[in-house]
C-alpha cells in the first residue's frame, strides 16, 4: 500500500491537478482534504481538459473512490454543476463527501465581496467564493455542517441561530448589504440544489479505513501551495485553511496517516497570483506569461511571473517533509534567453521566508546555462537537452530531495519519470 500526499511547494497553481490524474491511474482513493471552491485543478487527459473545482482530480480513474474530506468548505450549488459537467463527459464518478465538511454558503460568498470591497486597495484578493468567512464560521461554532442536510429540521435550526448572529453584523459594517432570505428558504434551497449529491454524504473514515486495510493506494491532493498555508504562509495574504502535508490526514478522515510518499509539486519558475510579494519577479513579464498560460484558472487573472525560487521552495519542501518533488512546466522555458534561478535572499529575514517577505528582500541569482528546443515530446531524462538537464539537477541538489518526476506538458502522457 501506498498513501501519497500531493502538496504545492510555492504559492499553489504548481500543477498539483496534473500530478493527481497521473498518479490516480492506480489509486484506490483521490482524496481532497480542504480548501473548496476557489480551487483550480488543469487536468488534460483522453477525456478532455478539465478544470476541477471540488471534485478531486483522481475521478477520471473509474476504480477511484473520490473523497471530500472533512476539512473542506464545500459550496453546494457549484459541486452538483461540476458533476453534471464531469458526468456530461461521460466520468462516471464513485463519490463520497464528508458529513463533517462544512457548507460554504451564497451568504459567505457575499460576505466575501463585501468584504473585499470595504477593503479596496487592502484587499486580500480573495476569489469571493465565500472560502474565508466559510472557515471564520467553522472556527467561530457557527459554521453549517454536511452532514446536516440529511437532518432538514436541524439544518433549519442552525441556519437561524447563524443568520441571528451574522446579520446584524453585516447590516452594521457594510451599509450596502441586501440579504433577506429566511432560514427556511435557505433550508429549502439547500434540499434541493444539494439532490445530486446528497445521498453520498457519509463518514469517510469508513471506506478510507476499509481500503487501508485493504493496501489500497490513495492519493491526497491539497488546494493551493506551502506559502498561502494559514499558519506557514505568507499571513495574511494566505488561503483560510491548512495546505501543508501535516494536515492531509485530519483534512481527509485519516488522522492518523503516515503517508509513504509526499510529492512536492513546484513549478520550473514563480508565479502567484492574489496579493503578496513575489521575490524573484521579473522585470518583463508578459510574453512569458502569454507562453506559458499564467492566469488564474478560478478568476482568470493574470499572475505574477518570477524565477525560480529556491528559497521559498525549498521551505516548502522542508516544510512538507517531501520525499521528492514534480517539477512542472519545464517546456515553457525553452528559449528563454536571460535563465536564472534565486539561491539566497538579502534584506530582512534572508533565512526565514516563512515570515511575510517584504519588499526589501532583494533575490541573488545564479545565471543557467538555457536552451532552444522544443522539449514537450522527451519522455526520458536523456532526451532532454543537456542544460535543461542541468536546470533540474541544480534543482534538486538546491532542494535536498529527488525531482522524481519531470512535467513537459499539461497532458497527462507528457511526463518523465526518474
Ligand atoms: P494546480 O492548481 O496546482 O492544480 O495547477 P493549475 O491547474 O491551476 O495550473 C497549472 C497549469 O499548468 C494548468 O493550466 C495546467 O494545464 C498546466 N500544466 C501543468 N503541468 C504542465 C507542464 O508540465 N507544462 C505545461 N506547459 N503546462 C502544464
Ligand atoms: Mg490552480
Amino acid at each position: 500500500m501506498t498513501s501519497i500526499v500531493v502538496v504545492g511547494a510555492n504559492w499553489g497553481d504548481e500543477g498539483k491537478g496534473r500530478i493527481v490524474d497521473f498518479l490516480a491511474e492506480n489509486a484506490s482513493a483521490s482524496i481532497r482534504f480542504q480548501g473548496g471552491n476557489n480551487a483550480g485543478h488543469t487536468v488534460v487527459n483522453d477525456f478532455g481538459t478539465f478544470k476541477l473545482h471540488q471534485l478531486p482530480s483522481g475521478i477520471f480513474n473509474p476504480n477511484c473512490l473520490a473523497v471530500l474530506g472533512p476539512g473542506m468548505v464545500i459550496s453546494p450549488a457549484a459541486l452538483s454543476e461540476e458533476i453534471n459537467e464531469v458526468k456530461a463527459a461521460n466520468i462516471d464518478v464513485k463519490l463520497s463527501i464528508s458529513d463533517r465538511a462544512t457548507l460554504c454558503l451564497p451568504l459567505h460568498a457575499l460576505e466575501d465581496t463585501l468584504e473585499e470591497q470595504r477593503l479596496g486597495d487592502a484587499a486580500y484578493g480573495s476569489t469571493r467564493q465565500g472560502i474565508a468567512p466559510a472557515y471564520g464560521d467553522r472556527v467561530m461554532k457557527k459554521g453549517i455542517l454536511v452532514g446536516w442536510l440529511k437532518q432538514p429540521e436541524v439544518l433549519q435550526q442552525r441556519i437561524q441561530f447563524l443568520l441571528d448572529w451574522k446579520l446584524p453584523q453585516l447590516k452594521a459594517l457594510y451599509p450596502d448589504c441586501e440579504f433577506n432570505q429566511t432560514a427556511e428558504e435557505m433550508t429549502n434551497w439547500l434540499l434541493e440544489v444539494t439532490a445530486p449529491w446528497r445521498q453520498f454524504i457519509c463518514n469517510v473514515t469508513e471506506p478510507l479505513k476499509a481500503l487501508q486495510k485493504e493496501k489500497a493506494n490513495l492519493v491526497f491532493e491539497a488546494q493551493l501551495g506551502a506559502g498561502r498555508d494559514l499558519v506557514y504562509g505568507e499571513y495574511p495574504w494566505t488561503t483560510s485553511s491548512n495546505v501543508t502535508a501535516a494536515y492531509a490526514g485530519i483534512g481527509s478522515g485519516l488522522p492518523a496517516l503516515y503517508p509513504e510518499r509526499v510529492v512536492a509539486v513546484a513549478k520550473s519558475f514563480s508565479s502567484s497570483v492574489g496579493t503578496g510579494t513575489l521575490v524573484t519577479a521579473m522585470e518583463h513579464q508578459d510574453n512569458f506569461r502569454e507562453s506559458a498560460n499564467e492566469y488564474g484558472a478560478v478568476t482568470g487573472r493574470p499572475r505574477d511571473m518570477g524565477f525560480f525560487d529556491a528559497v521559498a521552495t525549498r521551505n516548502g519542501v522542508e516544510l512538507q517533509a517531501a520525499t521528492e518533488i514534480a517539477l512542472t512546466k519545464i517546456d515553457c522555458l525553452s528559449g528563454m534567453t536571460d535563465l536564472k534561478i534565486c539561491v539566497a535572499y538579502e534584506g530582512q529575514h534572508p533565512e526565514n521566508p516563512i515570515w511575510p517577505q517584504t519588499a526589501s528582500l532583494t533575490p541573488v541569482y545564479e545565471q543557467m546555462q538555457s536552451w532552444s528546443e522544443d522539449i514537450s515530446g522527451c519522455r526520458t531524462f536523456d532526451s532532454l537537452p543537456i542544460a535543461a538537464q542541468n536546470y533540474v539537477t541544480r534543482i534538486e541538489e538546491l532542494m535536498g530531495v529527488p525531482v522524481s518526476m519531470v512535467s513537459v506538458g499539461p497532458e497527462r502522457e507528457q511526463m518523465i519519470i526518474r
